[in-house]
């Protein structure tokens, strides 16, 4: 079925107004036939998943055909503010939503800045975007028209050129007057590790968004025009003030995150022995990478649309930049770092010393720029072997200009000096370049190759699917640090950590930590603190952080809470159980939901909601060929035990782990195979499409231990549900073609006239075996 069929029997189900005060529209753009459309969405889907990450999940749920490839412009890419973006302090947040062209799984990124912000403030929710563009194309949204214009002057642009060109072109400065979404040269190529650009470092970076973006040839989606500030209630205004304080009064946001930004967790992750260091084979590397050591470089602090925080390190290595924001405000903060407090007091004393990349002098625009952040740090340090800070700088720099995920690319690049260091590529694959671990021209140059997918460069572009694609041999996927196709998003070896090992494996993005990391579990002061601790998760967790047990429970607790947080677009480094336990979480959101929207919501609710986020969630992969088996972790940490630190010999004992995932997924509601249960499902199913038939089995299949499974998209009669069902189960097809197996509908046994035997929402199915007995 096509994706235009699909929108029309979505919107079908869709309103002309807004079913609640504050909602937006979703704004379909066929960019094939430069036609767009606007709808509503129905408020039971925000009573269910509310906006953002949520109704992303919703309208992917309804549209997309998952036999098509990812980068088949008939599979859409969808965007989404948060219910409160704009709305709440640090609500600044929306989703790119989509097929990951790069892992299995499907796409979701988050991402602030002011593009959310702004496509809010305009009228606009959720923007689905579809249709192969006849030309490149630049999508102006204005308040009152959509244009789709010629955006072949930007092709061949990277990020800060492509922002100027519009800048001036346009007449408007990005973050004042316009916000843009766009795509760079790796993008254009179709680069797996490209993401979709929202500011000068600001990108929806995991999963191949630059890619998705350019299958639709969208070079840029501008909002043009100052959005304003809307009249806001009283009762919001008055609670935004408690949330506000809430966040600048934490102290690893005052003292941390305001200060330095997130590379402040490079020496909580080295004291504990848990770097991720030569792709993942050791975890331990050198204190030059503490936070305080890029100190001289740092001039200031940036932020997203009206954040309070300001938590974007900015860098400045030219003669005339300036430094020392920040510098010893990490001096004595023993929080995150208490498991060794000597280290809290380590002052690096780090000087000024950069002379340009090649010590000669030289200086070019890469040598100053935004961030870097932990994941940066951490990928492009210890991952690939190097020690200095300028250079993590500048790759930092080049990194936002490309559009590059520096986590996936920076994994790749770690995989590729592996099988280097193991003979299994060599120059002959690699075009002569030396991968050798710490070759820091090797890298700066691989990455401009990367982005226009030349020599090598094309091998590390397709990023963890390198395997499949014929670039390297079977055996490199022995060394992939990777689950569900997806490289680790951040830098923390999870050997040691079990709830954040447990995290990884069944995050449903991939080898994701955004999704429901329980950083909490490095905080002694939380460990130490039991019944604090179980209030805090609903359950007892034990406190030992390389312990098993009760580690579903927190894994659970963060999932839900996360999954709120992205859908009413709120920061998740100002998110109650990511940084810290005092920040605001699900009883604010619900507080400023009821008012802005005016339909009553409890923090309970809301918990309930982020558990159905990730249940459809599950069942997006589900339709995606994931089972069970892929809720797992690279081989490596089964196998290779820590080799130093103070938790040296720790690994993932699979049987402990395969028991802590079984409790997972029954404290969730999952069954064995990893999906929602039949009646989650089915609840699940009418929320989301409004259509469930539940088909009972006379035995367990493959796929469907539960001998139950839910059809969740219309069929119109039992022959459409026989196809339906060999769809949803391909791994049963043989069964499920059985001809002895009869259906019965409302206990009516149908032995001919499968086509004109017509079934409806909730109707009884039972497949019978004709002969039975014996
Ligand atoms: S905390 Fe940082 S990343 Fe988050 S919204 Fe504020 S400035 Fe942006």
């Amino acid at each position: 079925m096509s994706v235009r069929t699909k929108i029309d029997q979505l919107c079908a189900r869709m309103h002309d107004a807004p079913q609640y005060p504050t909602q937006g529209a979703v704004l379909f753009v066929d960019l094939e036939r430069r036609a767009t459309r606007s709808k509503y969405l129905p408020a039971a889907i925000m009573r269910s998943f509310l906006g953002g990450r949520g109704a992303n999940m919703v309208l992917l749920y309804n549209l997309l055909e998952e036999e098509r490839d990812a980068l088949d412009p008939e599979v859409p890419l969808i965007f989404g503010a948060g219910t409160l973006t704009g709305e709440m302090p640090s609500a600044t947040r929306g989703n790119f939503t989509s097929r990951s062209p790069d892992s299995y799984a499907f796409l979701d990124a988050s991402a602030g800045d002011y593009f959310p912000a702004f496509t809010k403030r305009l009228g606009y929710d959720h923007i689905v975007l579809y249709g192969l563009a006849p030309q490149w194309t630049l999508l102006k949204i204005c308040r009152e028209s959509v244009e789709f214009l010629d955006a072949t002057p930007y092709v061949g642009l990277d990020n800060l050129d492509t922002a100027a060109a519009i800048e001036r072109d346009f007449h408007c400065t990005e973050r004042k007057d316009m916000a843009l979404a766009r795509i760079t040269t790796a993008g254009e190529n179709l680069a797996l590790c490209s993401g979709i650009m929202g500011g000068i470092k600001s990108i929806w970076a995991r999963g191949g968004g630059g890619a998705k973006m350019g299958s639709l040839k969208l070079k840029a989606i501008m909002i043009h025009g100052k959005p304003g500030d809307p009249p806001k209630q009283k009762e919001l205004k008055e609670h935004n003030k408690i949330i506000g304080k809430k966040i600048t009064s934490t102290s690893v946001i005052k003292n941390a995150l305001k200060q330095v930004g997130t590379p402040f967790l490079y020496k909580p992750s080295r004291v504990l022995g848990a770097l991720g260091t030569l792709n993942n084979q050791t975890t331990a590397w050198h204190e030059s990478l503490d936070a305080d050591n890029f100190d001289p470089y740092r001039p200031g602090m940036d932020g997203c649309f009206k954040c309070p925080v300001h938590c974007r390190n900015q860098n400045d290595m030219t003669p005339e930049g300036k430094g020392g924001w920040g510098s010893a405000a990490l001096m004595g903060l023993k929080g995150n770092a208490s498991y060794d407090k000597a280290q809290a007091d380590v002052d690096h004393h780090k000087l000024r010393t950069y002379q340009g990349i090649k010590g000669d002098g030289h200086f070019d625009k890469y040598d100053k720029g935004d961030g870097p952040e932990y994941v940066t740090v951490g990928k492009f340090g210890p991952m690939i072997g190097l020690r200095e800070p300028e250079q993590v700088l500048r790759l930092n720099n080049i990194l936002n200009d490309l559009g590059l995920d520096s986590a996936s690319t920076g994994s790749a690049i770690s995989w590729a000096m592996e099988l280097w260091q193991r003979g299994i590529i060599d120059a002959s694959h690699t075009g002569g370049l030396d991968l050798s671990w710490g070759n820091y021209d090797t890298i700066e140059k691989l990455l401009f190759m990367t982005a226009r997918r030349e020599g090598f460069g094309d091998t590390i572009a397709d990023s963890a699917r390198a395997v499949e694609r014929g670039k390297y041999p079977k055996e490199a996927l022995d060394y992939r640090m990777a689950v569900k196709g997806l490289f680790q998003s951040d830098p923390h070896d999870a050997r040691i950590l079990k709830a954040f090992a447990l995290g990884l494996s069944v995050a449903t993005r991939g080898m994701d930590h955004l999704r429901n990391r329980v950083t909490l579990e490095i905080n002694a002061r939380v460990n130490d603190d039991a019944p604090f601790k179980t209030r805090l998760y609903g359950g007892t967790v034990a406190p030992q952080p390389n312990s098993y047990e009760g580690k579903e429970i927190a894994v659970r607790r963060c999932e839900n809470t996360f999954a709120v947080g992205d859908s009413v677009g709120m920061c998740r480094f100002n998110t109650k159980l990511f940084n810290s336990p005092t920040l605001p979480d699900c009883s604010d959101f619900a507080t400023q939901l009821s008012t802005l929207t005016g339909q009553p919501v409890t923090a309970e609710q809301l918990d309930e909601v982020g558990r159905n986020i990730s249940g459809l969630e599950h069942l997006l992969n589900f339709r995606l060929g994931l089972r069970a088996k892929d809720d797992t972790l690279p081989r490596r940490w089964f196998e290779e035990s820590i080799d130093s630190g103070p938790f040296k010999g720790e690994k993932i004992e699979r049987q402990q782990f395969d028991a802590m995932k079984k409790r997972f997924y029954e404290l969730t509601g999952l069954n064995a195979e990893g999906v929602p249960r039949a009646d989650w499902h089915q609840q699940l199913a009418l929320a989301a499409t409004g259509f469930a038939l539940r088909v009972e089995l006379p035995r367990p299949l493959p796929g469907a231990p539960e001998k139950s499974i839910v059809i969740d998209r219309p069929v119109a009669n039992v022959a459409e549900l026989r196809n339906a069902l060999r769809r949803h189960l391909p791994e049963a097809r043989s069964a499920l073609d059985d001809p002895s197996w009869n259906v019965t509908v409302n206990d009516e046994m149908i032995l001919s006239g499968e086509s004109t035997k017509a079934l409806h929402n909730g109707d009884r199915v039972q497949l019978v075996p004709i002969i039975a007995g014996g």
